[in-house]
């Protein structure tokens, strides 16, 4: 049997503000398979992004269990939750946040400077996967100076620098337009199943699904598995 990579036991979150208590994760259950991809759909505002900030140890749940790796991660000092978030961890987000003044390579390699890797290993690895996300014509280009869908390669090669083991997207392609998003997509999947990776990816393009392996609706707090309202068959 396949020990999962990621594991989310009767995670629970409730938002407090003011007098109000918004719960948005009701008892949220989900394993995520070494190279699976699951695709996280929902209406806006349905807590995908808690869900996934959750999931990546961005934020703590009220109560429940979030295991990465066989590692019970809230158990764990801040510390030695920090180092696990970005060891084994990898973010796309809808806005790329690319540093405006590094070019391609130092955006990709920043965070391996910053966790000690050698300038030249952490070069190389940049190189290699701006290639794999076919931007090798792109390398020395500063942000500004590139596209939407090639600025949002660019933040999915620098996800993937630190050879994580789930990567977590959300929204990656909510900024581009339709033929981009298609492309874009596809890359971060090849790259991601060539690295081995699991993916967890919220969504609301419908179009994307087909791709996932996996679909899980996030709605009243709970997940329950996704129908699709266009190839499913009436009751
Ligand atoms: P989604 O990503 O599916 O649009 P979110 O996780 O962003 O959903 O938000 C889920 C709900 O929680 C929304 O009602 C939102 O207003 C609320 N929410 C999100 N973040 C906060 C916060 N930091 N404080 C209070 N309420 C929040
Ligand atoms: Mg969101």
């Amino acid at each position: 049997m396949t020990t999962p990579v990621l594991r989310l036991i009767d995670v629970k979150r409730t938002y407090h503000t003011g007098a109000t208590d918004v719960p948005v994760l009701k008892g949220i259950n989900l394993d995520l398979n070494p190279g699976e991809l699951v695709g996280l759909v929902g209406p806006s505002g349905s807590g995908k992004s808690t869900l996934l900030h959750t999931a990546g140890l961005l934020e703590k749940p009220d109560s429940g269990e979030v295991i990465l790796d066989g590692e019970d991660c809230l158990k764990l000092k801040d510390r030695e939750r920090t180092l696990m978030r970005r060891t084994r961890l990898g973010f796309v987000y809808q806005f790329h946040h690319l540093l405006p003044e590094f070019n391609a390579i130092d955006n990709v390699a920043a965070p391996l400077y910053l966790s000690g890797v050698n300038r030249k290993e952490a070069r190389d690895r940049a190189v290699d996967l701006l290639e794999r996300m076919g931007l090798g014509h792109r390398l020395q280009h500063q942000p500004m100076t590139m596209s939407g869908g090639e600025q949002q390669r660019v933040a999915i090669a620098r996800a993937l620098a630190n050879r994580p083991k789930v990567l977590i997207a959300d929204e990656p392609t909510g900024n581009l337009d339709r033929e981009t998003t298609a492309s874009v997509f596809q890359q971060l999947i090849n790259v991601g199943r060539t690295e081995g990776l699991a993916m967890l990816i919220a969504t609301h393009n419908l179009e994307l699904i087909q791709f996932m392996d996996h679909v899980v609706t996030l709605d009243d707090g709970r997940l329950t598995a996704f129908s699709d309202p266009l190839t499913s068959t009436p009751a």
